[in-house]
C-alpha cells in the first residue's frame, strides 16, 4: 500500500463524518477525513453544520437571551433587584464564537490523539474508491479501501423568499445578526424557527412565525404540542398557523411578505425575515459521474439499515442520508459504520432516537406519539405528570409543562416517553436509556428518583400509567 492509502476515507468533517474516523482509528484502521467547511472569516474549521452554525451556536445564544429574558421577568420574583440591565449583542455574538472556536479546534486535538489524518479541502468520491481532495495548496489524489460519505445538508431556499443574507436569511444569518432586530419574521414553525424566534424574541424583537400547516409540531405527541404552544404564545410568540407564504420582497430597510390564510390574502412586514422551511441533503460535487452512487426523489443517498450505499464499500451517514436530521443520529450513524468496516457487528437503533427542542420550556420526546401508537391498534396506557406540582420545577420558578409516558398495556414495555418542561432535554435521556433497554413502566417505577428532582416528574409519569402517582390525583 502507498502513503496515500487509507482504509477509510470519510468525505465530510460534521458531526457524522468525525466521530466515523475516530471510531475507525480506535479500532486500529488508518483514517483520514476530509472537510471544506470555510467560515465567513475564510477559516477552515471541522464540525460542519452542527459546530459551526448550528446546534452549538443556537445553544449559546438561546442561553443568553434565556438569562436575559429571565432577569428581565423573573428575577424581582427570587427577590433579586437588577439595576440598568442591557444588552451588548456583541458580547454575545463573542461568546458564541469563542465556544464554536474551541470546539471546533477540538476536533483536531482529537484526531490527533486518535491517530485520524484531517484535511481541509473538498473531496471528491472517484471510480475505484479514490478520493480527489481540492486544498489550498492544490489537488491530490488518495484511495481508501472504504469511503463514507458525510457531506450534510443546506438550508432550503424559498423561490418566492430568496436569501439575500441581510434582510431574507437563513438560520446561518439569523444566528449573527448583530442587533436585534425591531420586528422579526420566521418561515416555518419548525424545530429551527421556534429556537431562533426564541432567541430574538427574548432579546425584545417582536416576532411574528408563518407556518403553512395547521398543525403545531405535526411531529410531536399534540398533547404536548398544544401545551408548548400555550406557553410559547404566552412568551409572546406570535405564531400562525394555516398562513402560507407567497411572496416576500425588501423595500427599503423593511421585509413585505405575503401570505394567505384561511382563503384570504395577508401581509406582514418587518425588519428581518429568516426562512426556516427545513434542510436539504447536499452531494454536489460529492461523487464523480461515473461512481453510481443511488439517490433518492428528494435528493438523500440511498442506504440500507446499515448506512450502505448502492456503491460496494461506499457508506453514507448523516443529514445526507433519510432519517431525522439530528446531529446525534448522523454520530450514531457513524461510529456504526466504523464498527462494521472494522469487522464488528453493530446496529443503530432508530426507534430511540431522541428529538429535542431547546425553547423554554424545553420540548423532548422518544419513541411513538399517542396517535402513532393508536394507528397500531395496540392496546395502550399513559400516565401523565405535571411539573407544577414538582418541588424541584417550583424551587427553579419553572413549574411548567408535563412528562407523557405511554406503555403497552398488556406487557408494559414503554412505547413513548413525551415531555414539555424544565430541561426537558436533559430528562428524556433517561426514557431513552430506558427504551434502549426495553423497560418496562414497572421498571421505571422501581427506579429509586433522586428528591427533589425534576426526573421525579417521569418517575410519577410512570406510576400514573397504572393509577398509581403519589402526588397525583389517579383517574
Ligand atoms: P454537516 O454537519 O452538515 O457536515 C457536513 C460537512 O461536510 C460540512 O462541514 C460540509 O462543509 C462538508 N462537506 C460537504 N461536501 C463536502 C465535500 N465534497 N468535501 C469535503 N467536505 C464536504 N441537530 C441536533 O441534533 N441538535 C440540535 O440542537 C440542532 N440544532 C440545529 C440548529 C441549527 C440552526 C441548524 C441549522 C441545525 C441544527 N441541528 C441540530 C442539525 C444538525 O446540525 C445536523 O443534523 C448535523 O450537523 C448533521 O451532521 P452531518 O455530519 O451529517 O452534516
Amino acid at each position: 500500500m502507498n502513503d496515500n492509502h487509507y482504509d477509510v476515507a470519510v468525505i465530510g468533517g460534521g458531526p457524522a463524518g468525525y466521530p466515523a474516523a475516530i471510531r475507525a482509528a480506535q479500532l486500529g484502521l488508518s483514517a483520514v477525513c476530509i472537510d471544506d467547511w470555510k467560515n465567513e472569516k475564510g477559516e477552515r474549521l471541522f464540525g460542519g453544520t452542527c459546530l459551526n452554525v448550528g446546534c452549538i451556536p443556537s445553544k449559546a445564544l438561546l442561553e443568553s437571551s434565556e438569562l436575559f429574558h429571565r432577569a428581565e421577568t423573573e428575577f424581582s420574583v427570587h427577590g433579586i433587584k437588577v439595576g440598568g440591565l442591557g444588552l451588548d449583542v456583541a458580547a454575545m455574538q463573542t461568546r458564541k464564537a469563542g465556544i464554536v472556536q474551541q470546539l471546533t479546534t477540538g476536533i483536531e486535538a482529537l484526531f490527533k490523539a486518535a491517530g485520524v489524518v484531517g484535511i481541509k479541502g473538498r473531496g471528491k468520491l472517484l471510480a475505484g474508491n479514490r478520493v480527489e481532495v481540492k486544498t489550498d495548496t492544490g489537488v491530490e489524489t488518495l484511495s481508501a479501501t472504504h469511503v463514507v460519505l458525510a457531506t450534510g445538508s443546506v438550508p432550503v431556499e424559498l423561490p418566492m423568499a430568496k436569501f439575500d443574507g441581510k434582510r431574507i436569511v437563513d438560520s446561518t444569518g439569523a444566528l449573527a445578526f448583530t442587533s436585534v432586530p425591531k420586528r422579526l419574521g420566521v418561515i416555518g414553525a419548525g424545530v429551527i424557527g421556534l429556537e431562533l424566534g426564541s432567541v430574538w424574541g427574548r432579546l425584545g424583537s417582536e416576532v411574528v412565525i408563518l407556518e403553512a400547516l395547521d398543525t403545531f409540531l405535526y411531529m410531536a405527541d399534540q398533547q404536548i404540542a398544544k401545551e408548548a404552544l400555550r406557553h410559547l404564545k404566552k412568551q409572546g410568540l406570535d405564531i400562525r398557523l394555516g398562513a402560507k407564504v407567497t411572496s416576500a420582497t425588501v423595500q427599503g430597510d423593511v421585509v413585505k411578505v405575503g401570505y394567505e390564510s384561511g382563503g384570504a390574502a395577508q401581509t406582514l412586514e418587518c425588519d428581518a425575515l429568516v426562512v426556516a422551511v427545513g434542510r436539504r441533503p447536499y452531494t454536489t460535487g460529492a461523487f464523480a459521474q461515473d461512481v453510481p452512487v443511488q439517490l433518492d426523489k428528494r435528493g438523500f443517498v440511498e442506504v440500507d439499515a446499515h448506512c450502505r450505499t448502492s456503491v460496494p464499500k461506499v457508506w453514507a451517514v448523516g443529514d445526507v442520508v433519510r432519517g431525522p436530521m439530528l446531529a446525534h443520529k448522523g454520530t450514531e450513524e457513524g461510529v456504526m459504520v466504523a464498527e462494521l468496516i472494522a469487522g464488528h457487528v453493530a446496529e443503530m437503533n432508530y426507534k430511540t432516537i431522541p428529538s429535542v427542542i431547546y425553547t423554554a420550556p424545553e420540548i423532548a420526546w422518544v419513541g411513538q406519539t399517542e396517535a402513532e401508537v393508536q394507528k397500531t391498534g395496540r392496546p395502550y396506557k399513559v400516565g401523565t405528570f405535571s411539573f407544577a406540582v414538582n418541588g424541584r420545577a417550583k424551587g427553579m420558578q419553572q413549574a411548567v409543562g408535563l412528562v407523557k409516558l405511554i406503555a403497552d398495556r398488556e406487557h408494559d414495555d414503554i412505547l413513548g416517553v413525551h415531555i414539555v418542561g424544565p430541561v426537558a432535554g436533559e430528562l428524556i435521556a433517561e426514557a431513552v436509556l430506558a427504551m434502549e433497554f426495553q423497560a418496562s413502566a414497572e421498571d421505571l417505577q422501581r427506579t429509586i428518583h433522586a428528591h427533589p428532582t425534576l426526573s421525579e416528574a417521569l418517575h410519577e409519569a410512570a406510576l400514573a400509567a397504572d393509577k398509581r402517582a403519589i402526588h397525583a390525583i389517579n383517574r
